[in-house]
């Protein structure tokens, strides 16, 4: 794998190949190991492991459910020292450290900065709904696919995170928050089909009913495209829900916003969700970011309207959702969300061609929720030594 985006280039049309932070790359070459991260161990590996440094099968069965709630082995008061000690030697032992926490005044929303064992930096969400408590997990350091509206693509791809990482995020938002996670998004910092395996050891390992034991139906999988990823995931029929970012009606306008459409048009796209939906029984959400001038007027959502029944109605006969997302203004992009009126004049055209369309409220308006713009801030916040956030902040170091 490479940190190339699908067409080589990022929105900007620069090569994207090896546009990492230096000093990260510094930190994966310097924690590089062969031992095995101890929470992407499958339930069956983790036996392994325990046989491995002389103990009974059965310590299994105490030791898995206590990795998921955030205890470490040298935490733990029904193993002996000694067999910690060499669980510790034998695995990575270590789970994502809170650097940074925010917590919004307006709505409870939390927003983390963890810190890595390698020193990399990944974000993830707290969101607080009438039914439920829903986390936002990141899946790689950075992302390689150059959407021009998103954050987390400026400095490229550093590297996947393991699926450990990827549950350490729920383990520790569980463990700092005291509370349940009950549903997963995965629409934080990365493209999860970019990071296939990974991304599906994590899937299995939630949803062990001897661990945190998530149920698929309560997990989402966002992705910008990747055709190759939701097809080879809707071979496993896993029941998780599939969010595509759509964010365009047409390929050109798709491919100057989305590189990832160079590769994969929009029709191939949409005939691949189909056979998600087909092959898991599990409907699509799409996801349509407004942005000023390049894809909001109601010819738009005409258009959108008319490629979304073609495909996905006519042929498979599905209730079709849009989720639409006015673009948060970041610095970087220069992007602007439409104002009220172009928002609203856009669902209604969708409502009468027959698309359900739901404006998604803004999450934690005051702790700059979205994808990216902590890591961004923290990064800069860092080299000049000021900080930019006016909301109640615990910075844990
Ligand atoms: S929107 Fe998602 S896929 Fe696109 S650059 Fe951002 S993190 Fe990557």
């Amino acid at each position: 794998m490479t940190d190339e985006a699908p067409d080589g280039k990022n929105n900007k049309g620069q090569s994207v190949r090896g546009l990492v932070y230096p000093e990260n790359r510094k930190n994966t070459m310097e924690n590089e190991t062969s031992k095995p991260d101890i929470l992407s161990l499958s339930y069956e590996e983790l036996e392994e492991l325990i046989l491995s440094v002389g103990e009974k099968k059965f310590r299994t069965s105490q030791i898995f459910p206590q990795l998921h709630r955030g205890l470490m082995p040298g935490q733990m008061t029904n193993i002996s020292k000694k067999t910690a000690a060499a669980i510790e030697e034998a695995a990575d032992c270590f789970l994502p450290q809170i650097d940074i926490k925010l917590t919004s005044q307006i709505d409870g929303t939390v927003k983390y900065l963890f810190r890595l064992q390698d020193g990399n930096c990944i974000e993830t969400v707290l969101m607080k709904y009438n039914h439920g408590n829903t986390v936002c997990v990141s899946s790689q350091v950075g992302c390689r696919m150059g959407c021009a509206f998103c954050a987390s693509t400026i400095g490229g791809k550093v590297r996947d995170l393991t699926a450990g990482e990827i549950l350490g995020q729920v383990i520790a938002v569980q463990a700092d928050s005291g509370e349940r996670v009950d549903n997963i998004v995965m629409m934080g910092i990365g493209e999860p089909l970019d990071n296939y395996e990974n991304v599906l050891k994590f899937l299995h390992n939630v949803n062990d009913a001897r661990g945190i034991c998530i149920g698929y139906r309560h997990i989402s999988l966002s992705t910008c495209g990747h055709v190759d990823g939701i097809r080879r995931l809707a071979a496993e029929k896993l029941p998780i829900t599939l969010s595509l970012s759509l964010h365009a009606h047409d390929d050109e306008t798709r491919s100057a916003i989305m590189p990832v459409n160079k590769r994969w048009g929009i029709d191939e796209t949409l005939r691949a969700c189909r056979e998600y939906m087909d092959s898991t029984g599990r409907r699509i959400s799409f996801e349509y970011t407004l942005i000023k001038g390049k894809n909001c007027t109601p010819s738009d959502a005409g258009a959108l309207a008319a490629r979304l029944n073609r495909i996905m109605r006519a042929e498979a006969g599905c209730p079709i959702h849009v989720n639409i997302i006015p673009v948060n203004a970041v610095r970087e992009t220069g992007l602007e969300p439409p104002d009220k009126a172009a928002i609203e004049a856009f669902c209604s055209v969708l409502e009468k061609k027959g698309i359900r369309a739901t404006v998604r409220r803004r999450l934690g308006p005051d702790i700059n929720a979205s994808c990216g713009q902590l890591r961004r801030q923290s990064r800069a916040g860092a080299e000049n030594g000021t900080e930019s956030t006016s909301c109640v902040t615990e910075n844990k170091n």
